[in-house]
């Protein structure tokens, strides 16, 4: 294979705020939607853009531009993470926001939906320089976040050491210990156990409540494109329950062997290399590519708008698992869904982690900390019974999936939005 058919395959139409906003839309006239709870869902309830200030390790002095937006607290406070990432918008800041409004309610947890971000590039920060602009951004949000408001979360490029300064900044702020403030938080601080793999133990017990109702059974085939916390615990959950990983990429490369290779060592080849590219004991293929190799399952774990009209027609899986939010473009969904390829939405298919954050704050709340094994446990209970309700769903109204997961998670939002009317 080569790689000629990367920048073919990357070409976007619309925005992701553009995408999810229509995504809502389709959805609204499908359950008859009222018109003003509608308009009131197309938009989000706050957002705030602040301008960071950080002094660089070579004495230089660089403003950051963040985001913070609070799609939704109808059904509690705000919940989603912080992105860093040279590609962060206010758009795709709030198109993340309103896909966890409806990730909380199709999971079923108290909790509203937000989103933040800043643009830049931490693989070129110094942890010093990520530390003080993690410390400013939190300073800026101190009168907007909290346990009881909006509770932020590791992203792409954010981890279990930047959630603990973002807890510090804030009880700093406040006086007090808050360590309710954020989750996905290290251990010692009061994080949960079960956590840091908790997006790809959801998408992986997604997956395999998928293939027990298509009736797949054994051994099978995966590809998973980005190999960072959702994708590469995947790829070894995936591996650990006798399934073979054939292809997986990151931002610097894939690889590919139809015969499998153990995604643990590959893994150890990314933490020596930075990438997951030139592992010995695999072919090296274009970086899109890894979403057209022969497989029957295909994880999306990377970024949105991957998966598009052009390399749509190309996949062979069976199943689409989103662990990435927003990775299929609506065009290649209908072609999926005429391919009768299943796609377990995003919404859906990478709730563990925020079911896990939930867990995280209560427990936190309780000041009593759970086993992992109760943890995993509850985490698959919540998943299953989504996964269940939202498969039944799709039956019955003969649609896809994402159309499901949609109609089941806006109809709860908008009752609640609802219920609580909008005056002060
Ligand atoms: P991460 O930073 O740990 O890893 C991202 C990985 O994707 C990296 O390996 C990077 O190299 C790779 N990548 C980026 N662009 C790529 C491209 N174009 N092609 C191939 N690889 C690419 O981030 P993460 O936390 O694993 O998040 C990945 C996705 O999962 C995002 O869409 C995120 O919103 C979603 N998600 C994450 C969580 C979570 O708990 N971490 C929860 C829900 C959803």
């Amino acid at each position: 294979m080569g790689t000629s058919t990367r920048a073919k395959t990357k070409k976007k139409t619309t925005s992701p705020w553009e995408m999810a906003r229509g995504q809502l839309d389709t959805v609204a006239q499908r359950i008859n939607l009222e018109a003003d709870l509608h308009e009131m869902l197309r938009n989000p309830q706050r957002e705030i853009t602040t301008y960071l200030p950080v002094k660089m390790d070579d004495g230089s002095l660089k403003v950051f531009t963040g985001h913070r937006v609070q799609h939704s607290m109808a059904r509690g406070p705000a919940k989603g993470g912080i992105r860093y990432h040279p590609g962060v918008t206010l758009d795709e800041v709030r198109a993340l926001a309103m896909w966890m409004t409806w990730k909380c309610a199709v999971v079923g947890i108290p909790y509203g939906g937000g989103k933040g971000g800043i643009t830049c590039n931490p693989k070129e920060m110094s942890q010093n320089e990520i530390e003080h602009l993690t410390r400013r951004f939190t300073w800026e949000l101190v009168n907007f976040i909290g346990p009881d408001r909006d509770i932020p979360a590791p992203d792409v490029n954010t981890n279990p050491q930047i959630m603990a300064w973002m807890m510090d900044t804030y009880s700093m702020g406040k006086g007090y210990p808050a360590f309710g403030v954020v989750t996905g938080k290290p251990i010692e601080t009061g994080g949960s156990l079960g956590r840091n793999e908790a997006t790809a133990r959801g998408c992986v017990f997604a997956t395999v409540n998928a293939l027990d109702k298509l009736g797949i059974n054994g051994n099978v085939k995966v590809a998973v494109q980005g190999y960072g916390n959702a994708g590469w615990i995947a790829a070894k959950l995936m591996h650990e329950i006798g399934h073979t990983i054939v292809a997986v990429s990151d931002t610097k490369g894939a690889i590919y062997n139809p015969k499998g290779f153990d995604p643990v060592k590959v893994y150890q080849h990314k933490q020596k290399t930075s990438t997951v590219a030139d592992y010995p004991d695999a072919e090296k293929i274009g970086d899109m590519e890894v979403l057209e190799v022969e497989c029957d399952i295909l994880i999306p774990a990377a970024l949105e708008q991957q998966i598009t009209a052009e390399n749509a027609p190309k996949i062979k899986a069976r199943i689409v698992a989103e662990a990435a939010n927003g990775p299929t473009m609506p065009e290649a969904d209908k072609i999926l869904a005429k391919k009768d390829v299943l796609v377990i939405p995003d919404i859906l298919a990478n709730a563990g982690g925020v079911v896990v954050s939930y867990f995280e704050w209560v427990q936190g709340c309780q000041a009593y900390f759970w086993e992992e094994s109760i943890v995993n446990d509850r985490l698959k209970e919540i998943m299953d019974k989504a996964f269940n309700n939202t498969f039944e769903l799709m039956k019955k109204e003969q649609t896809d999936m994402r159309t499901a997961a949609y109609m089941l998670a806006v109809e709860r939002v908008a009752k609640a939005v609802k219920i609580r009317g909008i005056y002060p």
